[in-house]
Order: C-alpha cells, then structure tokens, then sequence
C-alpha cells in the first residue's frame, strides 16, 4: 500500500462495469481512475442494446444512483419477443410485461424499472460517464501488462510506454482482459457461432416490412443450425445478426473478401437457400454493409486463487 490515505485504485476497462464500478466508489467518497484502450469515449460504435435485469444491472444502477436516469432512457417496449419459421411466419410473440402484471417495478422498489428493459449499450455507456468526477477516465490508455511489484501493489505498462503504480488494479477489460492473465491462463475459445452484423436505418419508413416483422423488441428466426436475429434499438435502427453454426475461418474457407459486399450477401444468401424471402431481405436490404463477429466464451467454470491488489 502507499502511504497516501487513499489507495490508488486503477480500473481498466470503461465498459459498463468498469465505468459502474468507479461511479459506486465516488459516490462512497473513494477515488478511482479508468483508463481505456478508445482514443475517446466516441472512438467507436457502442453496439446494440442490452437487457438489464432487476437482480444484476438494475440493482448495480440503484448502487451507483443512477436508476432514475436509467429508467427514463430505458426501453420497456424492447421486451417484445418473437419467433419466426424459415417460411416468414409469427410463431410466437410475446408482449412486454405490464406495470400491473408485476406490481409496479419488478423488484418491487420505488424508481424501478419494470421487467427487463432494454437500453441502448451507447446510451447506457454514456449515461455512466456524465455521472463520474470530470477526469475520471483517460482514454488512448491500452494496458500492455501488468507488473507485480512489492505485496499488492502493480505496475501498469501501457502501450504508450507509460506506467503508473496501483494498490489496487481492477480488471473490468473485457472478454479478452489483459489484467486477467495476471490471474489465470484461461483464453476465450470459439463457440462454433459467427455473427455477420448487419443493419437497417429509419427502419419503419425505410424498411417497414422488415420493421414490422422486427416488431419493438427482439425477432428471433432459427432453424438449422442458421438463423437471424434483429433487434429494435434507439432512433428507429435496427439491427441484424446473421447467425451460422460454421467454423472460425468460415469467409477464407470459402476464398471470401470480407470488404466485398456483393461477395458476401451472395455467400450468406446462398446459405439460407429455401428460407422465407422476407426473412432473406435481412440480409439484402442492409444501410450498414456486413461485420463478421465470430463469438467466444472463457470456460466455464473459471475461478482463479486470491490475489492481493
Ligand atoms: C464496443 C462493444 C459493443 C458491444 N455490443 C454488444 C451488443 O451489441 N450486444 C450485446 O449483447 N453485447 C455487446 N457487447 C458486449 C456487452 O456489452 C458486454 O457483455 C458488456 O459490455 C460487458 O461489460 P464490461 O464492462 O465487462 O466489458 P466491455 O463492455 O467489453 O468493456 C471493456 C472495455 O475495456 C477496454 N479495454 C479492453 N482491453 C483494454 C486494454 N488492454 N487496455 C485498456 N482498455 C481496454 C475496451 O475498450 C472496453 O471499453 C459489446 C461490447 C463492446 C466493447
């Protein structure tokens, strides 16, 4: 420990959790600082939209005061889900949950949110950066490796050439954490499922039958191993995943450019042969072009041993 009355506490990572882990600390009069890998808190597209549920993101935004804010920006409607067969029909389509169905806020707290609501990663993002100390975090800050100095105190080295010592080192870096293989040997290993990313704008006056079929929340159509997924998010987006059981390398597999759209709707088209053409103008009528997203999981279980700082 230094002899500062505070320690220094280094959160890597300004995600959603990192960034809510900071807020709780201010808000118990305990400084903390993030540092992110993004050259700004704008750097790059934030993703789609997530569900926050009252046992684990909701109760983490009442810790950090934030579940009013949340609340009011949150998308209730979102929980639509829907079930589609390849042939284009609503198999299944289950509404929202309402207010009264559950007694007010699902957890039955005053300022809670009702069910599992959904908000748009960006907005959730944001929401939590304008609630911590100006300064809290620095961005253009990539985590190279960490050094383990005296009994719980770590150097941090950053791709810069920078370092900064810590008491205590918080690894909230995501899926691929660099802090993590301080910890553990466990790397994230292909599930076997690629994503191609896809995305319609001003969906219900641009592309109001995919917008219907979209509905407010989720549309799932999966079959054979294969399926799309389309999402209402903010601002009348929606968007796409392109589901395949099919091997990591599947695009140079098949001796295809990525970049090349007109390659890739052929090949992702070809694909789904026999499906639904209303369900194949997912793919057809995209305003973003296609972004392969391969996903990984860590093992499970994963548990490391105790390690001071
Ligand atoms: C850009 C993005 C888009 C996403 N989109 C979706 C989506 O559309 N739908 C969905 O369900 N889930 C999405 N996710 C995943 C989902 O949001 C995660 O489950 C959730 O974000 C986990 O939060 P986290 O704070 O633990 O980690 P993350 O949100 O992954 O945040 C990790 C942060 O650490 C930073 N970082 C990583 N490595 C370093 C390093 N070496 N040095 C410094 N900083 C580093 C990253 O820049 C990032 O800001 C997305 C994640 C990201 C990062």
């Amino acid at each position: 420990m230094s002899t500062s009355t505070q320690p220094r506490i280094a959160i890597i990572g300004a995600g959603p959790g990192g960034l809510t882990c900071a807020r709780i600390l201010q808000r118990h009069g305990i400084s903390a600082t993030v540092y992110d890998r993004d050259a700004s808190r704008s750097a790059r597209d934030q993703g789609g939209t997530l569900d926050m549920h009252p046992g684990s993101g909701q109760k983490a935004l009442r810790e950090a005061g934030l579940l009013d804010e949340f609340t009011a920006s949150a998308r209730p409607e979102g929980q639509q889900m829907r079930l589609v067969g390849r042939d284009g029909r609503v198999l299944f389509d289950m509404a929202p949950p309402e207010a009264d169905e559950i007694g007010g806020g699902a957890d039955g707290e005053a300022g809670a949110a009702v069910g599992n609501p959904e908000i748009d990663r960006g907005r959730l993002r944001d929401l939590l950066l304008d609630s911590l100390h100006p300064g809290t975090v620095r961005w253009g800050r990539k985590l190279a490796h960490v050094e383990p100095l005296t009994v719980g105190v770590h150097r941090l080295h950053f791709a810069d050439g920078a370092t900064i010592d810590a008491d205590l080192v918080i690894g909230a870096d995501g899926a691929w954490s660099t802090v993590r293989r301080r910890l553990s040997d466990a790397t994230p290993v292909y599930t076997g499922v690629t994503f191609v990313e896809t995305g319609l704008d001003d969906a219900d006056t641009r592309h109001a039958a995919l917008a219907a079929l979209t509905g407010d929340g989720t549309m799932m159509a999966l079959d054979d191993n294969r399926g799309f997924i389309a999402q209402r998010n903010s601002h009348r987006h929606v968007r796409v995943y392109v589901g395949m059981r099919t091997g990591e390398n599947w695009h140079r597999d098949a001796g295809l450019d990525l970049s090349d759209e007109v390659a890739v709707r052929e090949a992702l088209l070809k694909e789904f042969t026999g499906w639904s053409p209303d369900l194949l103008r997912f793919i057809t009528d995209t305003d973003t072009g296609y972004t392969n997203r391969p996903l990984y999981a860590l093992p499970v279980p994963h548990a490391w041993p105790h390690t001071p700082g």
